[in-house]
């Protein structure tokens, strides 16, 4: 709860990219209740860690202030799962798949957590100014990071399984006729 209340406040004014702009702390509460549904869930640290998963990426929290609060391990598992911001986002989403496989085991669990929560926030409201092509890139990247992972969870990676099949049924298929794509 206390890593809950912390993320709560540090991400206090972040929505999610979504049209109905939700609180960003609710993809933070289901990336944790996925993380803790997992066939052997994360234990309370993992879950805590799943919570803080985007404070340093997006908010600015520094590994100091986690460690601090939450001690080593958790600060540790943000970090693995905390993309480099001075790399251009091309080379980030690559660097995601390059480096899932060498991830621990717990910090691969939040990494299907939050691309399954990012596939559903898709289905339910896609991000304003989102062309249907990048939405589609999004989906297939996704998998990627998934899939680089490697076997991790049957549940997690079920319910990961399902919100991309919704994901790709919405989004799979670019029309080439559409005028929405750049
Ligand atoms: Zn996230």
């Amino acid at each position: 709860m206390h890593a809950a209340h912390f993320a709560g406040r540090a991400h206090k004014n972040q929505q999610r990219k979504g049209i109905d702009a939700e609180p960003y702390v609710n993809h933070l509460l289901e990336v944790a209740e996925l993380v803790a549904a997992a066939e052997t869930p994360g234990d309370v640290e993992v879950v805590s860690a799943a919570l803080l998963h985007d404070c340093v990426e997006d908010v600015g929290v520094t590994e100091a202030q986690l460690v601090a609060e939450f001690g080593e391990r958790v600060a540790s598992l943000v970090m693995a799962v905390t993309d480099d911001k001075s790399l251009s986002k091309d080379r980030r989403k690559w660097l995601q798949i390059e480096h899932a496989p060498h991830l621990p085991r717990d910090a691969k669990l939040i990494k299907i957590a939050d691309k399954t929560s990012n596939l559903r926030a898709l289905v339910r409201t896609p991000p304003t100014g989102w062309t249907r092509e990048r939405l589609h890139h999004y989906v297939v990247w996704a998998r990627a990071v998934v899939d680089a992972c490697g076997p991790v969870d049957p549940v997690l990676e079920r319910l990961f399984d399902e919100a991309h099949a919704l994901a790709e049924a919405t989004y799979g298929r670019v029309d080439a006729d559409r005028d929405d794509i750049p």
